[in-house]
């Protein structure tokens, strides 16, 4: 197909629109508008068309602009809570300034649609522009209500600089890498991550290319508040019956949430069980030395423990590391006096513990030392000091319930 042919052919241009679903009313919400092209009786993508370098930016604008009129004037005919996503690269978006672009909209206004339905799904990428001037007419942009979506996390250096200059509405997240399960440990610590920043920023979280199961599993695990994917709904001409998938999407969370449920249910009962455990020696051990007090734990916890140590609420630590190696359980006093109070929740933590008088089990994290995935049990032996005990992968790993 080139250009040429579809440029002589606009009649046979049209948009598709793919529906996006919410988790909170698990029915559709919004829809991704996409450029379709009939020819020969073959329907194809007008993606390479917008990505061509080659094709001048003023024709991308009005085979765009065509599209854009098309669709917005289909959505006159939908529910009034339902948003359409527009694809915009920057430089569509700063074409002529963004001013034509604004004035369509403006006129649709007028016929109906209220312009806070309307969100830009913005790309950046390749950008060759001034991006202060297209940041500052995104933020013109949204004083007309207009939302703004970031799609594409690929690994940008200046990806987290640019969420947080935009604070975008939407941010959207493809879970194409999700396909192989071998990347899936580490790409899933960075999604959560941007669950993380998608809350402080105040974003809200759309998955895409959800084409399987697990991968909404993985959507809704990890803050996906909105989803869209072949697994759900594929691109379609006509907007479907927006409660189309609401009965499925019950069921699904319903099996996810008992999922997950047995999961928190397992860590708390094992939670439970050092607590009862680890409680009973430290009381047999409170006059003893910090020695005594390992060696007594290694008795009962050798096969589960890999390191033990005791710090200070302040996050000093009193005591030497105890760390078992392959030969063995090891001393190491270079760890005396270390302070610790500026690992994540360590103070959150020790509050929790003192006033709860009670231990807690951590979550799933790598240690610094060993790289492993592991858990902590740290508990409260008295006022001023907390006994530590990092519980080894291989545990773990047999209670997979645990990981
Ligand atoms: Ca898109």
């Amino acid at each position: 197909m080139d250009a040429l042919e579809i440029l002589s052919d606009l009649e046979n241009v049209f948009p598709y629109f793919q529906p996006i679903f919410s988790a909170d009313e698990q029915s559709v919400i919004a829809y991704e508008v996409l450029g379709r092209y009939e020819s020969e009786g073959n329907i194809i993508s007008l993606g390479n068309f917008f990505q061509d370098d080659q094709i001048p930016d003023e024709y991308k604008y009005d085979v765009d602009l065509l599209l854009v009129k098309m669709a917005l004037n289909q959505a006159l005919t939908l529910d009034e809570d339902i948003s359409i996503f527009l694809n915009r690269n920057a430089d569509l978006l700063m074409y002529r300034h963004g001013e034509p672009f604004l004035q369509e909209l403006l006129a649709f206004e007028k016929k109906g649609l209220r312009l806070d339905r309307i969100v830009l799904e913005i790309s950046d990428r390749n950008y060759a522009g001034d991006l202060d001037q297209f940041d500052h007419l995104l933020q013109y942009y949204r004083t007309y209500g207009i939302k703004i979506a970031i799609a594409r996390i690929d690994s940008e250096s200046n990806y987290f600089e640019r969420i947080g200059q935009l604070k975008p509405d939407i941010l959207k997240i493809n879970l194409q890498a999700l396909k192989s399960t071998s990347t899936g440990i580490n790409f899933h610590d960075v999604l959560f991550t941007f669950s993380l920043l998608a809350r402080k920023i105040g974003s809200t979280l759309l998955f895409e290319n959800i084409e399987m199961s697990y991968q909404l599993q993985f959507a809704w695990k990890n803050g996906g508040r909105y989803y869209q994917g072949f697994y759900l709904h594929p691109p379609v001409r006509e907007f479907i019956e927006r409660n189309l998938l609401k009965e499925r999407l019950k069921e699904k969370f319903h099996d996810f949430i008992s999922y997950e449920k047995k999961k928190l249910e397992a860590v708390y009962t094992t939670a439970e069980t050092f607590q009862a455990k680890v409680q009973e020696i430290v009381l047999k051990n409170r006059n003893g030395t910090f020695q005594d007090l390992f060696q007594a734990l290694i008795k009962e916890l050798d096969q589960i423990a890999f390191r033990m140590y005791v710090c200070d609420e302040d996050g000093f630590q009193k005591s030497a590391n105890i760390f078992k190696e392959t030969t063995g359980w090891i001393n190491q006093a270079q760890y005396i006096q270390k302070n610790w109070s500026w690992r994540p929740y360590f103070l959150e933590n020790i509050i929790k513990m003192r006033n709860e008088r009670k231990g807690i089990l951590s979550d799933l994290y790598s240690d610094i030392e060993t790289g492993e995935t592991i858990r902590t049990f740290s508990f409260p032996i008295s006022g001023n000091e907390y006994l530590f005990i990092d519980i080894a992968y291989q545990y773990l790993f047999q209670h997979d319930q645990l990981l």
